[in-house]
């Protein structure tokens, strides 16, 4: 029977891979065609535009080695540690931590890991259940099932029998839309990455071309999430408003040729948890960004990664 692996984030990814490594037979599925959740990358004229998370941070040593690795390859560069702020008292710019970005799109790093797994991808699982003792995955028995995804995904998936696991998904996601904007030419006083505090309509603004080092004249911003709520029924029409409130913040004259949004309705989670996952007695686990004090996606990496190693100790492989 093996493992199923519900979900092709980097969670979901790296839970696979420990049990892979592991001896255990484990089958990743999504509903998506592609790996990475909400490490995504659009393209554009054959350019990938990241549509989910912005960048990513390092500062556990395990991810750390991996990152290195990546970047050893080309698939990873350090972008910045340098961000703009706005708000309504002014600009400043703040110096942190490293943020790190990919040169073919985040979603290129998890494709990477996934690598020798075996990922079913275009399968929208329906329902996880568990009758006269046996688990199945739509139908299809499993020796254990991950769920590695937002908590409101995984609530949908599973049979009322599951109580344990469904009592544990608490955190109900705060919506995100992520607008793409593409200029005929960069016009704008140049910045990696703001953040815009106070604002109702954006609270981020990256700059895709500084990040992905080619210098494209692309601007993502991401909506707040009360912006969000009001526009899930409809998102295409949040472009004109989010785009007016890019334009205002950067004291842009210069309109985009092109302006799209992606709706993430489970885009954030709203809370944070000490446990780095969940599993149950009766093998279902849960794994994602949520499972972390700092939902991010160095988290989510360390949540799969630590429910991976669970579940390889509870079937005693
Ligand atoms: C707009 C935005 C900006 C962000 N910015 C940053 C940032 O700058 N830095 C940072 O570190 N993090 C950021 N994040 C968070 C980061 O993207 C996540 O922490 C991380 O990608 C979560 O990975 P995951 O594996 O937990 O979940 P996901 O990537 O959400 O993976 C879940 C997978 O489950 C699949 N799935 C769901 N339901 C089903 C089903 N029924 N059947 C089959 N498959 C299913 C989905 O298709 C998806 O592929 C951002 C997120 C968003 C949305």
């Amino acid at each position: 029977m093996g493992v199923v692996v519900v979900g092709a984030g980097i969670s979901g990814v790296m839970c696979a891979r420990e049990l892979r490594s592991a001896g255990v037979a484990v089958t990743v599925l999504d509903r998506g065609r592609v790996v990475g959740g909400r490490m995504a990358s659009k393209r554009h004229d054959g350019r990938p535009v990241d549509t989910g998370a912005s960048y990513f941070t390092v500062s556990d040593a395990a991810f750390d080695a991996v990152v290195r690795d990546w970047e050893r390859r080309g698939l990873a560069r350090p972008w910045t540690d340098t961000f703009d702020a706005y708000s309504a008292d002014g600009h400043e710019r703040k110096t942190g931590s490293m943020r790190w970005a990919a040169p073919a799109g985040l979603r290129s790093l998890v494709t990477d890991l996934a690598a020798e797994l075996q990922v079913r991808g275009q399968h929208h699982v329906g329902s996880v259940d568990r009758a006269d003792g046996t688990l199945t995955v739509d139908g299809a028995p499993a020796d254990a099932v991950v769920l590695a995804m937002p908590d409101p995904q995984a609530a949908r998936v599973l049979s009322p029998a599951l109580t344990a696991v469904s009592t544990a998904l608490t955190d109900p996601f705060q919506p995100v839309l992520a607008l793409t904007t593409i200029f005929a030419e960069r016009s704008w006083t140049p910045l990696d990455g703001a953040f815009v505090n106070d604002h109702p309509t954006i609270n981020w603004i990256a700059d895709d071309g500084r990040r992905r080092g080619d210098d494209a004249p692309v601007l993502v911003a991401h909506s707040t999430p009360d912006f969000a709520r009001h526009h899930l029924e409809d998102p295409a029409e949040a472009a004109d408003p989010m785009t007016a409130a890019l334009r205002t913040v950067l004291d842009l004259d210069a309109e985009p040729v092109l302006a799209q949004v992606h709706r993430w309705t489970f885009g954030k989670p709203a809370g944070q948890r000490e446990e780095p996952y969940f599993l149950g007695d009766d093998l279902v686990g849960v794994c994602g960004d949520a499972w972390s004090a700092k939902p991010r996606v160095e988290s989510a990496f360390l949540s799969g990664r630590a429910l991976g190693r669970a579940l390889v100790h509870r079937l005693g492989a």
